[in-house]
């Protein structure tokens, strides 16, 4: 018999869980691993192609934290005020030139080298300074405020590893070791096409029955933010002609095809069957809400390989939800990266929810201080196609496999947008 239902995962047939799914973007997904020299300046957000092992320390001399006077502490008396002569001065980038004299203390400013002979700097603050001596309470710890050369990366050890995705923070520390350039691993060419006749580019007329291309826009700044170079094909009809010359054409020059829209089983939906003549499904179906409409399929190119393609769902929600989640660790492993889990942590439910157990779900939420508890309140309206469920939320709320009934002020994960929306 026939069943009336409202629930779009009603549809029977088993569905790959997220976490299967995962495993086999890893299992199937080879890298693109051709390798290019950048400027230090250009190497943001780009991936590492080998470690780079520090040919020097940095600090590469032991050196003052604070500005004072450096002493050797055998010099100090361990209970009563110590009255020290001082002759010399070091400033940052003006070594003594000399060993210290025991006895001596030497006036010194933040960074410069520590004179041999010394071993520790007393905060100006805490001396008294008269004619050509200095008063230094008891108390100072040996090697107190003297950074020691080689304490943030010492000559020889791997600095920053292969595969890792290029930070402002690496950046700096590639520049102290005397980096100028980085071996990394070149930019994906990603081919983006929205599908559906009622899609219509903004900024044009809209027919009767059309709405705007809200995804392509979207799905492009979000793989630029990966680092991709993106190729817009724009908006292809439902026509399955139309949309397989279009994705064999794309295969040609391009590392990556990503598609919104047309992947569920409806009569207009056509990217599946698309992926299905042109080269190999690996899946399209999986227990996630929003978003179970996703493929991931091989198209076929002219040299014989086969260039991943990813079908996202035509629902702005469920688009950004999946491209979070599938695409985005997709595209880095293609890209050579060393892919780790975004960073998730546990808060308190502020809403009950009930689910069906099987299939993982992500709610918009928001996050709030209250007491000593962060807590996640959802965005009122579920549907994947409310946008704005994104715009004014904070993060994804996860909600597992295994759960079925949350009470209000249960433990959920929470993934905050800025891990896998931002670059
Ligand atoms: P589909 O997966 O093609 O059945 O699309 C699912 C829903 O998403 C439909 O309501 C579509 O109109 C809508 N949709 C598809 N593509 C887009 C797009 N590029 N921008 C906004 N909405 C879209
Ligand atoms: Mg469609």
């Amino acid at each position: 018999m026939a069943q009336l239902s409202d629930d779009c995962f009603a549809f029977g047939g088993a569905l790959l869980g997220v976490d299967a799914a995962l495993a086999l973007i890893t299992a199937r997904i080879t890298p693109v691993v051709d390798e290019e020299g950048v400027p230090l300046s250009q190497a943001a957000g780009r991936i590492l192609a080998r470690d780079i092992v520090a040919q020097m320390d940095v600090p590469p001399h032991a050196n003052s934290a604070v500005d004072g006077f450096a002493l050797a502490h055998a010099d100090l008396l361990p209970d009563r005020e110590t009255i020290l002569p001082f002759a010399g001065r070091v400033a940052a980038g003006h070594p003594l030139g000399r060993a210290a004299r025991p006895g001596e203390a030497i006036r010194i400013f933040t960074g410069a080298p520590m004179p041999e002979g010394t071993d520790t700097v007393m905060m100006q603050e805490d001396c008294v300074v008269e004619r050509g001596r200095v008063r230094v309470k008891p108390g100072i710890r040996q090697g107190a405020n003297r950074r020691h050369a080689g304490e943030d990366v010492a000559a020889g050890e791997v600095a920053l590893p292969a595969g890792h995705r290029l930070k402002p923070a690496d950046l700096g520390l590639a520049a102290a070791l005397g980096n100028d350039s980085l071996p990394v691993f070149r930019r994906l060419r990603a081919a983006l096409l929205s599908t559906g006749d009622e899609v219509g580019e903004p900024g044009t007329r809209l027919m009767p029955g059309m709405i705007y291309d809200a995804n392509r826009v979207m799905l492009a700044a979000l793989l630029r933010a990966q680092g991709c170079i993106v190729t817009d094909l724009g908006i292809c009809p439902d026509r399955p002609s139309a949309l397989a010359g279009t994705l064999e054409a794309a295969a040609a020059g391009h590392d990556l095809i990503v598609t919104s829209g047309g992947v569920s089983t409806g009569e207009e939906d056509h990217v599946r069957a698309a992926i299905e003549k042109l080269g190999r499904l690996d899946f399209w179906r999986l227990a996630i809400k929003p978003g179970r409409p996703v493929a991931l399929g091989q198209i076929k190119s002219g040299q014989g390989k086969g260039v991943p393609l990813i079908g996202l769902p035509g629902n702005p929600v469920a688009a950004a939800l999946t491209f979070a989640i599938l695409a985005r660790p997709l595209i880095l492993r293609l890209a050579g990266a060393v892919i780790s889990p975004p960073l998730t942590f546990p808060v308190q439910a502020g809403f009950s929810y009930r689910k069906k157990a099987g299939r993982r779900e992500y709610l918009r939420a928001t996050l709030t201080r209250e007491g000593g508890a962060v807590v996640a309140r959802k965005y009122p309206k579920d549907g994947a196609g409310i946008l704005s469920s994104i715009v004014q939320s904070d993060g994804f709320a996860i909600l597992d496999e295994s759960l079925s009934d949350l009470e209000v002020g249960g433990m959920i994960d929470f993934l905050p947008f800025s891990e896998v929306f931002g670059s």
